[in-house]
Parts: C-alpha cells; structure tokens; sequence
C-alpha cells in the first residue's frame, strides 16, 4: 500500500483527542478541499509498503491508539485489512475518512471518523484518483457550489440561519448512513456562519445526532476563531460539540505532527 508516513503523536481532534496515537498516513485524495492541511498526501505519490510492514512500523513506533488516515485512506483497497491487522495486533484503531467512499467494508470494531465536506468546501472541482481530467460538480439546482448566488447562508457571528436545508453534502456516499453507529463520529469543518447553519440542517434532516456517537464542529484554522464556532453551537441548542485541533495548538499549522 502507499504510504506517506507513519508517525507518532497526540490525537487533536474529535472523541480521541489527547490520547497518544500512532498515525499511518495514506497516500491520495479524491478531494481538493480547499483549506486542506495535508495537501502532500494527496496526490497518488507514496511509498508502496507490504502492509505486515505498516504494522511493523506501527508497533515500532510506540505505544497508545492507532489513526488511520489520508488523503482519503479508503482509496487504498488493502486500508480495510490494515486497520483488522492492527486491531489484531491489540491497537484501538481510528478511521478518518470523508465519507466520499464506501464504509461498509471497515471493522465495526474501528472508530470511523467522518469528516462530511460542507458543498463549499471545495473550488468547485473534484478529481479522480486515477488522474482523470478534472470535472466540475455542479450542485443541485446547477448552481455551482462556489459562487455567491449558491452562498444562501449569512456570515458572521450574529447572522441569521438561512442555509438550504436539503442541500445534501456533494461528496459524501449517503449509503454509508447506514453503516454508521454510536462508536463513530461525524465532524463538519466550517468557515462561517452559513456553512455552519447547513451542517446543523443537514445533520438533523438525516437524524445525524441519534445514529452516531458524537457530531462535531469545529473551524477551518486560520478562518475563523474557535470561540466564534462555539457561541454557534451553543445559540444552536443541538448535541454538537466543538472540535479544535490540538496539534496545531501545540505545535503550530505548519508541523507535521
Ligand atoms: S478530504 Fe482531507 S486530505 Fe482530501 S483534500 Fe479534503 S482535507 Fe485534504
């Protein structure tokens, strides 16, 4: 399988976050989000790994939790028997994922992270993993996704809800609902007030907040402050709870850590 890198670290983010965590790092993306902080795993370059040596590297690493992750780890047909050869191996093990693929062929006994891209997430582009042409996704109603007309929702901390509530997120497999449960958890990026309001229409309109086991926002770094997602959440009266990440805090944006 292809590699990018295999290191050891503090969880930042969601359920897990503080605990020591092995992250195995994928190689390739299907998405181009446009304030991604890992844009090296994207493209299809890695290092091509046996997967009992990913393990090895795993275990040689050290102690503590297991994240798989990307890019989009799931473009790697083997990611599902890595993650049941480390949980074999005694490790808790974390899929993060953004939800594009299917997730029915993931252990249930992993932890599946989904992070549901909101439809402005995106230069309006997507690429093919095989390194087709790009193509431009048009939401419904042929509106693309990132122009003004297509940006219902307000911005700012004091702007009203007005965010399209059946605009379903473009790039996310609606089959995979059904494979979620309690263990896993859903977490939406946001960088203002509109998205935020879609996330929170989106999640109750799919009955988000009863089928996983927590729901998260949290703010695009360098967007917005967290303070501000946090007076949403709390105006928004729902189940959502806020999501920093506390690599960065720790160690800066730019550390690979
Ligand atoms: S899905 Fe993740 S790795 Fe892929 S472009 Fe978006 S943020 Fe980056």
């Amino acid at each position: 399988m292809k590699v990018v890198e295999v290191f050891r670290s503090i969880q930042g983010e969601g359920t897990q976050a503080g605990r020591p965590c092995v992250f195995v790092r994928l190689a390739g993306c299907n998405l181009r989000c446009t304030w991604c902080d890992t844009p090296y795993a994207q493209d299809e370059a890695g290092e091509e790994v046996p997967l009992a040596d990913v393990v090895t590297r795993v275990l040689e690493a050290g102690p503590g939790m297991c994240c798989v992750t990307g890019g989009e780890p799931l473009l790697q047909p083997d990611a599902p028997d890595l993650v049941r050869a480390l949980l074999a191996a005694g490790r808790d093990v974390q899929v993060m994922t953004n939800g594009s693929l299917p997730l029915h062929a993931v252990p249930r006994e992993a932890v599946l992270a989904v992070d549901v891209k909101t439809p402005w997430a995106h230069a309006g582009t997507v690429r093919a993993f095989t390194g087709a042409p790009s193509r431009t996704v048009h939401a419904p109603g042929g509106i693309r996704p990132d122009t003004p007309a297509f940006r219902t929702g307000a911005t700012g901390p004091g702007a009203a809800a007005s965010a399209p509530a059946n605009l379903p997120p473009p790039h996310f497999d609606p089959s995979n609902l059904s494979r979620l449960t309690r263990r896993d958890e859903v977490k939406f990026v946001v960088r203002d007030r509109g998205e935020f309001d879609w996330a929170c229409q989106w999640a109750a309109s799919v009955g988000l907040f009863d089928r996983v086991g927590a729901v998260f926002a949290g703010p695009a770094w360098g967007s917005i402050d967290a303070g501000t997602v946090a007076d949403w959440i709390l105006d928004s009266r729902l189940p959502l709870r806020l999501n920093v990440q506390w690599h960065k805090f720790l160690w800066g944006a730019a550390t690979r850590r």
